[in-house]
């Protein structure tokens, strides 16, 4: 008679993970702990990144704007964000950067802040490499 490891004299014999899940309602397998604990992390990961990032930057608050300088913004159509990437208030020669990170910068022409992704009808490309003003 051929002798298992599992059924020696004094051992209990070997038994699948579904029959101790069967059996022991709170057996809970190697497999699904290491599942579970993958999936919180990736969770955490997850969450981690969502809290950096940061909310975008808006220039339309206008409190105490002249209202000439209001119709100016407007005439030249200046939009606080844009989808054309290759006419941005950042990569403009009339723009300020401001001196804090992450706030609106201005503008020589247009009053108001401005938002470096911005831009207006008179958008003057910078030279390559030339600093920003
Ligand atoms: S001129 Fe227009 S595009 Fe250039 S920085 Fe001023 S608002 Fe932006």
């Amino acid at each position: 008679m051929r002798r298992t490891r599992a059924s020696r004299p004094g051992q209990e014999p070997k038994r699948s993970e579904a029959d101790l899940a069967s059996s022991d309602p709170a057996f809970v397998s190697r497999r699904r702990l290491l599942g579970g604990a993958a999936t919180a992390a990736l969770t955490l990961v997850g969450v981690g990144v969502a809290g950096c990032k940061k909310a975008p930057l808006v220039c339309d608050g206008l409190p105490g704007i002249a209202p000439a300088d209001l119709q100016l913004r407007t005439t030249l159509e200046y939009k606080d964000t844009s989808l054309a990437l290759d006419r941005l208030c950042v990569d403009c020669t009339l723009f300020v950067v401001a001196q804090a990170e992450d706030t609106c910068g201005t503008c020589k022409v247009v009053r108001g802040p401005i938002n470096p992704k911005g831009t207006c009808k008179v958008f003057l490309r910078r030279q390559p490499g030339g600093p920003p003003t």
